[in-house]
């Protein structure tokens, strides 16, 4: 349950509303619509078009975990979308069909354009079988420029583990595993609803270790009664497994879920504010690098997919409520696949897949870039905002002064020009909605 296009978990420190949709609108930029941007003076193009990546989403999970908010739907639920006389297995079938069909209907979007990364999330995508797997990758290969180096990787739960499966995964093309373990503790395991014990979980990294060249292990931290040595003790167990890649997350409790209404007994922010500087402490000991907020690797291990979204990239997003983020000769245009799998499944007969579009509004382009490009530890040159939105840094700077004065980030310049980078200080990092919040729009934004 990484990443994906869903939105990133953010430290709750306090919450900042998108205005995705709800901007106010200001006086065009006459040096964009001079240079050619869109026709639309409210959008914005990039000069050229960002690295593109694909994510594929598999909605169905065993059963649901009590603190998901995962467009994920227990798998039972998946026989109830099956017709009458239809077996499960022919449902997988018609739901690969679908994403073939979803990716052919995208083409004119994306033409002629490679695919740097492949990202096949859910739900628990380890119900797919290898078969399924295969025929959807060859798909996406005779369909796409895949780049021959491109990093595939598959999320797992460990209680959907068989050796032979992951064998061919591999066969099939997949070079990453990322396992959603969240815990070796098995009576945390049980509290948060995971259908897997320690064992499982165990044994899932070192059959996955076995089969792929990259692992990644997500974990999470504040988990109800937890004290700090346990929580060590998770990392220590990822990372006496030889794991490539964590990702640590800490557990929030999502809007319309049971957690929610009904919540375990926390820690404390403070506790769980002191599980996160030991787990990165820990970490880095370890030889982990803390490039993002939530993400650790080994050196030259990185999620290079993940990277792309924090990296502003574009990715096209298909199945059933994916998220997509697309440059377009007319705008930067975020979509949504139908989000319910049946809904998803009816669509595809009228290669009908998309629920919502929206072209996002030039106002708007600071914040986003900034929301994803601030969980970079190590920052981005600043001209990035230029190559991947068309704006120039003058809609920045107000914002990037007031942070650079409140301490929450620094302005590094190698000399060159246009050579400035942008990163957040860890005071930056520990507050980062306080942070983004200042690259919300106002009404003196610039256009
Ligand atoms: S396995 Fe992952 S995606 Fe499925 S319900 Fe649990 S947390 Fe959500």
């Amino acid at each position: 349950m990484t990443a994906s296009p869903r939105p990133a978990r953010i430290i709750p420190l306090r919450p900042v509303a998108t205005t995705y949709g709800t901007t106010p609108r200001t006086a065009p930029d006459p040096a964009a619509a001079a240079s050619g941007s869109a026709n639309d003076p409210q959008c914005a193009v990039p000069p050229t078009p960002p690295p593109l990546s694909l994510y594929v989403h598999y909605p169905w999970c065993v059963r649901k975990c009590p603190y998901c908010d995962f467009n994920s739907h227990e798998h039972r639920t998946m026989v109830e979308v099956a017709t009458d006389s239809e077996s499960t297995t022919a449902l997988e079938t018609r739901y690969v069909d679908a994403l073939i069909t979803d990716i052919e209907s995208a083409l004119p979007d994306v033409w002629g354009r490679r695919v740097h990364s492949v990202f096949i999330g859910g739900g628990t995508p380890s119900l797919m079988s290898a078969t399924a797997v295969d025929r959807l990758l060859t798909a996406v290969r005779t369909l796409l420029p895949l780049d021959p180096l491109a990093e595939i990787t598959l999320e797992a739960n460990p209680g959907t583990v068989e050796s032979g499966r992951f064998r061919d995964y591999r066969a099939a093309g997949v070079n990453r595993l990322s396992i959603g373990v969240q815990s070796f503790d098995d009576r945390q395991l049980r509290r948060i609803g995971r259908i897997h014990g320690g064992d499982e979980a165990r044994r899932a990294i070192d059959i996955a270790l076995e089969h792929f060249e990259r692992v990644n292990v997500d974990l999470m931290y504040a988990l109800p009664e937890q004290r700090l040595e346990q929580a060590l003790a998770d990392l220590d167990t990822a990372i006496a497994a030889g794991v490539h890649h964590v990702s640590a997350y800490h557990l929030t409790l999502e809007p319309n879920t049971p957690f929610f209404h009904t919540p375990p007994p926390l820690p404390d922010p403070d506790h769980a504010a002191d599980m996160q500087d030991a787990i990165e402490a820990r970490l880095a000991d370890a030889g982990f690098e803390h490039y993002e907020t939530s993400a650790f690797a080994r050196p030259g291990q990185q999620s290079r997919h993940n990277l792309n979204y924090w990296q502003f990239g574009d990715y096209l997003g298909i199945g059933a409520g994916a998220h997509g983020k697309l440059s377009r000769h007319d705008g930067i245009v975020r979509e949504m696949r139908h989000k319910h799998p049946n809904r998803y499944l009816e669509g595809a007969s009228r290669r009908e897949f998309v629920q919502e579009r929206k072209t996002v509004a030039r106002a708007d382009l600071p914040f986003e870039f900034m929301m994803n490009v601030l969980r970079l530890t190590g920052g981005v040159p600043l001209a990035l905002f230029h190559a991947r939105t068309g704006l120039t840094v003058d809609h920045l700077a107000a914002a990037l002064r007031e942070a650079r004065d409140k301490r929450l980030i620094v302005i590094e310049t190698d000399g060159s020009p246009g050579g400035d980078a942008v990163r957040p200080t860890e005071l930056g990092r520990r507050f980062l909605n306080d942070l983004l919040a200042l690259f919300l729009p106002t009404d003196s934004s610039p256009g």
